[in-house]
């Protein structure tokens, strides 16, 4: 395929549920789809523990199980996948334009009417100091990733949305005790979490607090929060500290390519997944600021995948 430089109808860059719904869809319309996996194969679900709100699972499903059967079901129609990170991409701007995308080696090029964006989004920051540093040795973005080193001792998650909230629950059934550091007095999570929370024992809330300091020489030993209310600081020691304070959209690849807001998102037409360049069609979180639910994700992957197929009939 690459040797021969054929021009494919459907590129695909990502590998959550938007990735993989597009790709079962593109590969039943006949576009012989590619698929590049991403820096995260699987997308953030494989850093979840149990997603339990996906219909067709009356009793849940693992985030990992989730993606590995929209992997196999996606390569049960012949989608090929790549496992090579994307270093460059160049969009057309003429309809029925051929777009190109770049990886490491520079003679690898994949040319293509149809590009499909489903890169996601990364979690965000705290922007502290020590934060970078402490990463891998007690700073972690992922529970059901690192929450085993942390048995049977005390850890912080950071954070009042569902992330947060998944990520304590979790946490509790391995720690000693989990301390749940919100910067307003109530949560964004969903009302279900909220009471999944109020009925864990070793979950302790600390409302109103933001964290002022990040404590430990070579490794995580404790964390300074301060209660914005009665103005109090506090130091807890814990060894492990998971942040879930949001995520940002994976689009630097495209920054100097399509229309991203003031967020970084990329824009698309109401109601579709059509982008400012003609032929390339963005799904899933990477598009999405508001809704950010793997069925949502998994929604407009189909529909760029049918997006897609109308615009190559009419070009
Ligand atoms: P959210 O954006 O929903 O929540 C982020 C949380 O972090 C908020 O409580 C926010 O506070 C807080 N926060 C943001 N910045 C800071 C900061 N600098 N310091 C301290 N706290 C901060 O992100 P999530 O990752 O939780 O969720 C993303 C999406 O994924 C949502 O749509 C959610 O519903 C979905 N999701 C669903 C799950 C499920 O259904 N089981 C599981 C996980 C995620 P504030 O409220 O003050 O802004």
């Amino acid at each position: 395929m690459l040797k021969n430089k054929k021009i494919m109808d459907c590129v695909i860059i990502g590998s959550g549920p938007a990735g993989y719904t597009a790709a079962i869809y593109a590969a039943r319309a006949d576009l012989h789809p590619v698929l590049f996996v991403g820096l995260q194969p699987g997308g953030q679900l494989t850093s979840t523990t149990k997603v339990d709100n996906y219909p067709g699972f009356p009793a849940g499903i693992s985030g990992n199980e989730l993606m590995e059967n929209c992997q196999k079901q996606a390569e049960r129609f012949n989608t090929i996948i790549i496992h090579k990170p994307i270093t460059k991409v160049y969009f057309s701007d003429q309809k029925g334009g051929i777009h190109r995308v770049y990886m490491e080696d520079k003679e690898n090029i994949i040319e293509s009417k149809g590009i499909i964006i489903a890169t996601g989004s990364s979690p965000k920051f705290l922007g502290m100091d020590k934060e970078k540093k402490f990463l891998g040795f007690g700073v972690s973005f992922c529970a059901t990733c690192d929450g085993f080193f942390h048995k049977g001792k005390d850890v912080a998650v950071i954070g009042g949305g569902d992330t947060a909230l998944e990520e304590a629950s979790y946490l509790s059934k391995i720690c000693r005790n989990v301390y749940l550091v919100v910067r307003k007095n109530y949560f964004r999570a969903s009302k279900a979490l909220q009471y999944r929370i109020s009925k864990i024992n070793n979950v302790n809330i600390f409302f109103c607090s933001q964290i002022t300091k990040i404590m430990g020489d070579n490794f995580l030993e404790g964390i300074q929060i301060f209660n914005t209310k009665n103005k109090i600081s506090q130091t807890i020691l814990i060894s492990g500290l998971f942040i879930a304070i949001g995520h940002s959209p994976n689009t630097k690849l495209f920054q100097n390519q399509l229309n991203l807001d003031e967020r970084g998102y990329i824009v698309v037409e109401k109601g579709s997944t059509i982008t400012n360049k003609p032929g390339v069609f963005a799904a899933g979180d990477v598009q999405d600021p508001t809704y950010r639910q793997a069925i949502t994700s998994a929604g407009t992957g189909c529909m760029a995948a049918l997006d897609l197929e109308k615009y190559l009939c009419l070009c």
